[in-house]
């Protein structure tokens, strides 16, 4: 799915108007019938009619014929352009860059602002892979079935950005959160590479001990990465790591959490035996060496990332990971 950046320019008033009326009318209609997506957008039957058939040409939306009526959804490509237009409007995307990222659900862009300062544009792509696991998830799906991918990759970001707004204000080594917008997050860019792509470490023993020491401070503060590997860790040209990707974070109170715990440690012991041959007695053990003193995790609760999203993201990003 490629962003289409240069789209954005070429929107009449009215072609956005009826876009964001598909986009209202998703939130009850997984098909938004055509007189719907009219009546929204306030325009006579006739002249939304022509735009639609615009917006679907450019794969903006996509007509959907259901077996009780005929409609419109909003595609990826058009979801992309809504949070577009509003990170343009808030000032803090307006220009977008190369790809620097293909994650497993994720499209990784550089953007830049109107200063000209560069940033890094996430955008989640819940359902590319998992969508058989949430298909098979009836329990929450009900009766929205192929509309949860916009739903399930707007709380991915919601998430991502919650996590990383209280780590950083916390001190933790992640990238600013700078703005979000349904699916997509921008935030910091950092000059690094992954730990996946360095061979080579000045002392492998002392970035072992930051690593790890990271993990049991995260604990400390109440919470657990979920998906600690050398995907996820930047490496500075200072040698400083730096942690990112946070849609799939839990509490030290989740069920599970000594299995999320001891899955990260084991990551790291995993990688640095094999990269960079280095094996130590030390590792921290969840019922040992977790005292938890702050509570992050009720921070983000309290920021509107409820426990109920959490739980729903649950059911489909840590489902699919055991
Ligand atoms: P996914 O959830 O798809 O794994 P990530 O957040 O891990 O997505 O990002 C994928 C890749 O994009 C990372 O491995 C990294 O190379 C790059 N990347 C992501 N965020 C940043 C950032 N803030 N600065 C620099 N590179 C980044
Ligand atoms: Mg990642």
């Amino acid at each position: 799915m490629k962003l289409d950046a240069k789209a954005l320019r070429y929107m009449s008033s009215d072609e956005f108007r009826v876009l964001t009326a598909v986009e209202m009318g998703s939130k009850n209609h997984e098909v938004v019938p055509t007189s719907l997506i009219a009546q929204i957008a306030q325009l006579r039957t006739g002249g939304s009619h022509k735009i639609v058939g615009d917006l679907a040409k450019t794969k903006l939306i996509a007509r959907v014929q259901n077996s009780s009526y005929d409609g419109y959804r909003l595609t990826y490509g058009g979801y992309d352009y809504l949070a577009l237009k509003t990170f343009a409007k808030r000032g803090t995307v307006y220009s977008v860059g190369n790809q620097i990222g293909v994650g497993k659900e994720s499209d990784i862009y550089l953007v830049a602002d109107e200063e000209d300062n560069q940033h890094v544009l996430k955008l989640q792509r819940l359902g590319r892979m998992s969508f058989r696991t949430i298909k098979s998830k009836r329990d929450y799906l009900q009766n929205r079935k192929s509309a949860s991918w916009m739903y399930m990759s707007r709380l991915a970001a919601m998430k991502e950005f919650a996590f990383m707004k209280v780590l950083h204000e916390n001190g933790f080594p992640v990238p600013e959160p700078i703005d979000y917008s349904r699916h997509c997050v921008v935030m910091e860019l950092i000059d690094a590479f992954p730990l996946r792509q360095v061979d080579e470490v000045g002392n492998p023993g002392k970035l072992y001990s930051e690593l790890m020491n990271m993990i049991v401070k995260l604990a400390q503060y109440g919470l657990i990465h979920g998906d600690f590997n050398e995907f996820n860790i930047l490496i500075r040209s200072n040698g400083e790591p730096v942690l990112i990707d946070f849609p799939q974070m839990v509490s030290t109170s989740h069920i599970n959490a000594e299995y999320y715990f001891d899955r990260d440690v084991d990551c790291i012991r995993t990688f640095f035996r094999r990269r960079f041959g280095y094996e130590s007695v030390l590792y921290p053990k969840f019922k040992l060496d977790v005292n938890r003193e702050f509570s992050l995790d009720v921070q983000v609760a309290a920021s509107g990332f409820t426990k109920k999203m959490q739980k729903e993201l649950e059911q489909v990003s840590l489902g699919k990971q055991i």
